[in-house]
């Protein structure tokens, strides 16, 4: 991390932990630290105070982020949590009851009057003439931020209408709501002005996406959009970048987005990147009514089956719980059976894990934990071969991609099919020697491929 301000401004380190919505938190954070003159430090030594913006998920994301603050205890001493754990005072208190201040997501204002009266931002006569301001939510498009300079998580929501048993978010983060569209497509269009090529859609549930507005009609370059996926899909695509959508949930209205995926830019690109990420968590209808999830099951593989018939190049990921309570055998196979139907390309999976506050833990018959992981290798080994089948049918076409960095010879890219850091990679032989640098879009023949990623050379960079 680098240094934002003065080597005698205030210096505060910085530590975030969780999923992509955190890090937003994390970057906003860092932006209105650095609006108010202090310094960023990348070691405990140097820094005044440290932040730790938790992850609360999961038990183990629980039993990291205690770690990481009793990390930030021993070695600095004076320590400020905020995110997901702190919605869960009682557990950092009593596991560490020296830290200074503790707060929930997305309590900027919280953590900032924190750093005050840990660290009160040093006052210059000669450049303060006025005090600093806070930031409203789309100057945080020029702010600091923790992903490379060419992709951007672009936040449209917060908190979540549902109440999946397994799940505590909207215990923590509450219901769901949503940004109104023309604040949404202002900061993403900061974000491609600045060299931003490629935009994350993050949320808890972007299916839902304004529905807590009644879908409100804003302007944005003149023209009228409601608050609503399809039309907030339809502004995005008007930017030079590639929107890829993360957390959708199958609701017919997700038909309208697969024609965005199908129509073209006029430089041949589609219009919304080929990918949707819809966190389907099982496949049984007994398991996922008890998860309390949304959608059908025979409804959900037709839905996909007709999107690949609209849209064939359309990548699916997913993620999957398997050992829920109650999870039979005949019902952990219908899941493999849906693997084999639905031939999804990218899919993580987790042992079920009790999570504290969670409606689950009261179900009966919990699934013992070798069963679990043994199912969970199961799992995996299925769809092992699902996706090195997927990826194997990719030789000998040309894949756009764009590059994320350069390493040694190689550069390494990523496909339309790739989210960073959850998929795939493509490793580009020749990248080096073609001139390919970061953030730049390249047309790749792929050579080769494994289970996670492919292999190419450079057909065409542009
Ligand atoms: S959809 Fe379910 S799992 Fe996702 S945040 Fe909402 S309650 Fe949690």
């Amino acid at each position: 991390m680098n240094d934002i301000a003065t080597p005698t401004a205030p210096r505060v380190g910085f530590i975030s932990l969780g999923c992509p919505k955190a890090l937003v938190d994390s970057e906003r954070i860092l932006t209105q630290l650095r609006v108010e003159g202090y310094a960023l430090s990348p070691s405990y030594d140097d820094a005044d105070v440290v932040v730790v913006n938790t992850c609360g998920f999961i038990d183990s994301a629980v039993e990291e982020s205690l770690d990481a603050i009793g990390e930030a205890m021993a070695e600095n001493g004076k320590v400020i949590v905020t995110g997901c754990l702190g919605k869960r005072a009682d557990v950092i208190r009593e596991a560490h009851p020296g830290v200074l201040s503790i707060s929930g997501p997305q309590d900027y204002a919280s953590v900032m009057d924190a750093v005050h009266a840990a660290l009160p931002p040093r006052h210059d006569p000669f450049i303060d003439l006025m005090p600093a301001p806070r930031l409203g939510a789309e100057d945080y498009a020029d702010g600091v931020k923790l992903t490379p300079k060419h992709y951007a998580y672009l936040k449209i929501s917060e908190g979540c209408n549902h109440r999946c048993s397994f799940c505590i978010i909207p215990s923590m983060r509450g219901d769901l709501v949503s940004r109104p569209v023309d604040e949404v497509l202002r900061e993403a269009e900061r974000l491609v002005r600045g060299g931003v090529r490629e935009l994350l859609v993050v949320s808890q549930d972007t299916s839902a996406y304004g529905v807590d507005l009644r879908y409100a009609e804003r302007e944005w370059r003149g023209k009228a959009y409601q608050t609503r996926m399809k039309a907030l899909c339809e502004g995005l695509s008007e930017l030079d970048a590639w929107v890829r959508l993360h957390y959708v949930y199958p609701y017919p209205h997700v038909d309208g987005i697969i024609e965005l995926m199908t129509a073209r830019r006029a430089d041949g690109q589609p219009r919304l990147l080929p990918y949707l990420d819809i966190p389907f968590q099982h496949a049984s209808p007994r398991i996922l009514k008890l998860m309390k999830r949304p959608g059908a099951v025979e409804r959900t593989l037709e839905r996909v089956q007709s999107w690949r018939a609209a849209c064939p190049e359309l990548t699916v990921r997913s993620t999957f719980i398997v050992g829920f309570p109650g999870e039979t055998e005949a019902e952990f196979e219908s899941l493999l059976d849906f693997l084999d139907e639905a031939q999804l390309d990218r899919v993580g999976a987790f042992a079920y894990s009790p999570v504290q506050g969670a409606a689950a833990n009261a179900l009966p018959d919990p699934v013992p934990e070798e069963v679990k992981q043994e199912r969970l290798a199961r799992f995996m080994e299925r769809q092992a071969e699902i996706s090195a089948a997927r990826l194997e049918a990719k030789v000998g076409t040309v894949q756009r991609c764009i590059v994320d960095a350069i390493d040694g010879d190689l550069a390494i890219a990523r496909s339309m099919a790739d989210a960073p850091e959850i998929d795939g990679l493509v490793q580009v032989q020749d990248g080096r020697d073609a001139g390919l640098r970061p953030g730049e879009f390249a047309d790749i023949r792929i050579m080769g491929s494994d289970e996670h990623d492919l292999y190419g050379e450079v057909e065409y960079n542009d």
